[in-house]
């Protein structure tokens, strides 16, 4: 069992991605980092690359999962400082009378779940922590309405009814509980998506890019390290009286209509 001065973080979701980007983040600070993740692939790669950090891979759509997880945990360090719920997927682009049942249910048990199955196994491990920090990384689509993607919206929404209420319940015993909402990460995945949006509506993919870009003030996409930036705020003793809060990472979002 290690005895670190440095905090213990946990992201989940955090061989790839904005997790990837918060994980290694996190390191290079000097944490204790371990991430979990679904794609032994990508924790292959994050480990050559960043060797400190420690990972299991894990579904957090699965309880038993999770309980692996901290298993895992627990046998390296006796406390968790920081846990950052990421894991998440982006659902199917569909109206709703479209929506298939198994997109539905898989998108609500990555995104919802899996942070409810997490947080409900770190809450032991945080309260042995001086400073507990919970940081769910949410969406805008959890600040909007956003047509075309429900299952997602509605998993997001959900996750910042679990941090005001998280906030309540752990704020007493001085654990802190915030979400951030990214707008769209430039690359790959945001690629796909207006991939997929851009068929659903019959545009090409520029014109939808550009539908996008106009939905925020500062007609821009956001970067992994925006959010990184963000979280490692969160986590300090900066933010020692910020709790309960869901703060876009954006450039102001005005609205994800999809009809402009
Ligand atoms: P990504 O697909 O690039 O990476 C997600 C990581 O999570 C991958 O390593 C993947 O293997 C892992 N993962 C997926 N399902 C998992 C599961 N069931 N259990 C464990 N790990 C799993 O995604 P990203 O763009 O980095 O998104 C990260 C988070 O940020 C998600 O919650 C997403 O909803 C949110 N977000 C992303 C954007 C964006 O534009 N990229 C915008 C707003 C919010």
């Amino acid at each position: 069992m290690s005895q670190p001065r440095e905090r213990v973080v946990l992201v989940t979701g955090g061989a790839d991605g904005i997790g990837r980007r918060i994980a290694q983040t996190f390191a290079a600070a000097g944490d204790a980092v371990h991430v979990c993740d679904s794609s032994a692939s990508a924790i292959d790669a994050l480990v050559v690359e960043t060797p400190t950090i420690t990972a299991t891979v894990a579904d957090v759509a699965s309880a038993s999962d999770a309980d692996r997880v901290y298993a895992d945990l627990a046998q390296r360090h006796d406390r968790l400082d920081v846990l950052i719920n990421n894991a998440g997927i982006a659902g199917p682009t569909a109206a709703v009378e479209d929506v298939a049942d198994a997109d539905w249910d898989r998108c609500i048990a990555v995104d919802l779940s899996g942070t409810f199955y997490m947080t409900r196994r770190a809450v032991p491990m945080l309260r042995k922590s001086a400073a507990g920090v919970i940081i769910n990384i949410a969406s805008t689509a959890a600040l909007f309405g956003y047509p075309l993607r429900s299952p997602y919206a509605a998993s997001k929404w959900g996750m910042i009814g679990l941090t005001k209420t998280w906030a309540m319940e752990l704020g007493p015993e001085g654990i802190r509980v915030n979400a951030i909402c990214p707008g769209s990460v430039e690359g790959e995945r945001i690629d796909a998506v207006i991939e997929r949006d851009a068929k659903a509506r019959g545009t090409s993919p520029e014109d939808t890019r550009n539908i996008y870009l106009r939905q925020t003030s500062m007609r821009t996409f956001i970067s992994c390290e925006d959010i990184a930036a963000m979280a490692l705020f969160l986590a300090s003793a900066d933010a020692k009286r910020v709790s309960g809060q869901a703060i876009a990472v954006d450039g102001h979002t005005e609205g994800l209509s999809n009809s402009q």
